[in-house]
């Protein structure tokens, strides 16, 4: 029985990250993104297949003009969201999208503002940091993505003190190699075991693990991407094995349900999983993150009891003592329309132009840490 649901809602994106390909390749256009009635039937059909989990993903989630009605039906329906965004549209959408988001992660690449626009390929560190602004005047459960590439692992610790300062959870997540670019070397994935149990940084123990045992064998399979992770695609097909190496795409057509349930494609798709020729070596993270489960018990167990730990830490220390961080963004290129399509995520108005302060020095390349 799957148990998660990575939802593509769009394959557009406004920044161009130097570890995905997802802009470059898929021609994501508002025209192929789902209309209201295709994500109410999927919803009622992923209930109906016992879909706990409702990862809302893309390209950049906040660019899909449904994504406000999309979450709140979801909560309604009782899935358990999350939602990953560069943050730059956040703002615009923070007010309505309070309550629908029970794991909502920001992504930074770098403490240093040049180096994570370098790594995003857009201006963006400002916006990301208003945007944690803006989630943490709201109280919203704050989460930061931080992609570990053979580059940034030097540099783990100061993310740590970043997040910590800025109240937010920080998931290391370590790169993984999908289309020729370079994943994080299995001696580097050892070396982030030890902040395993670190308070305030949730990292994968059991994906470690299959990092450092050379990914998915086909032989000996941990991947069971089909059996665990239903994929709807933006033009509201189903997409076999997983995203990243697309096998097969199958019109859903208001038919989730009997199509998963029944389809003799999805039942080769499920014998297969894990054994493609091009699954050898695999470590994609979003489908095996409800596969490593099987084969490492025991980490994904306390992975999930620290995880749990951490949210009820994370919420007392908001009602007692709410983060008031001490590194605010220089924003010496901040200006309006930095957004395609001219909307502004709220940089000179709205909620978070009240949270954020003046610049700092303009030439602070790398933002001071504080010890928290
Ligand atoms: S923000 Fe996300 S979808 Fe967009 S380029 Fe970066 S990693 Fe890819
Ligand atoms: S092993 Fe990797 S490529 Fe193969 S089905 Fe699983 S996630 Fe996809």
């Amino acid at each position: 029985m799957p148990s998660l649901c990575n939802y593509y809602v769009t394959l557009r994106c406004n920044q161009r990250c130097t570890f995905c390909n997802i802009p470059h390749t898929n021609n994501g256009s508002p025209s192929r993104e789902p209309r209201m009635d295709q994500v109410r039937a999927n919803l009622r059909d992923l209930r109906r297949l016992g879909v706990l989990i409702l990862d809302v993903t893309g390209g950049e989630p906040l660019l899909y003009r449904h994504i406000v009605e999309m979450l709140t039906l979801a909560k309604k329906m009782r899935f358990i969201t999350s939602v990953t965004t560069n943050g730059m549209l956040y703002p615009k959408y923070a007010e309505q999208l309070v309550g629908k988001i029970d794991a909502l992660l920001f992504s930074i690449d770098s403490t240093d503002r040049e180096e994570h626009d370098r790594i995003r390929a857009t201006k963006s560190f400002h916006l990301a940091l208003e945007a944690l602004a803006v989630a943490r005047k709201l109280r919203q459960p704050l989460y930061i993505s931080h992609v570990v590439t053979n580059e940034s692992y030097d540099h783990v610790d100061e993310m740590i003190r970043f997040a910590k300062d800025q109240g937010a959870i920080l998931y290391l997540n370590p790169c993984f190699s999908f289309f020729g670019n370079e994943g994080l070397d299995p001696e580097k994935a050892k070396g982030l075991v030890k902040y395993f149990g670190v308070p305030s940084v949730i990292v994968d123990r059991a994906q470690l693990a299959l990092i450092t045992s050379g990914g998915n064998h086909t032989a000996d399979p941990v991947c069971r991407a089909v059996s665990s992770t239903v994929v709807i695609s933006p033009e509201n097909q189903l997409w076999l094995p997983c995203y990243h190496f697309k096998h097969e795409a199958i019109p859903i057509e208001n038919n989730l349900y009997e199509i998963y349930k029944h389809s003799d494609v999805v039942a080769q798709h499920r014998e297969k999983e894990g054994r493609h020729p091009f699954c050898e070596g695999c470590t994609v993270y979003c489908y095996m993150r409800n596969s490593l489960a099987w084969r490492y018990p025991g980490e994904s167990v306390l992975m999930f009891g620290h995880y749990l730990r951490e949210r009820v830490r994370q919420r007392i220390r908001n009602a007692i003592a709410p983060p008031q961080p001490t590194l605010l963004p220089s924003a010496p290129d901040r200006r309006r329309g930095a957004s395609p399509g001219g909307s502004s995520p709220g940089a000179s108005s709205g909620p978070a132009a009240a949270t954020v302060a003046a610049p700092q020095a303009a030439d602070r390349k790398r933002l001071p840490i504080v010890t928290a």
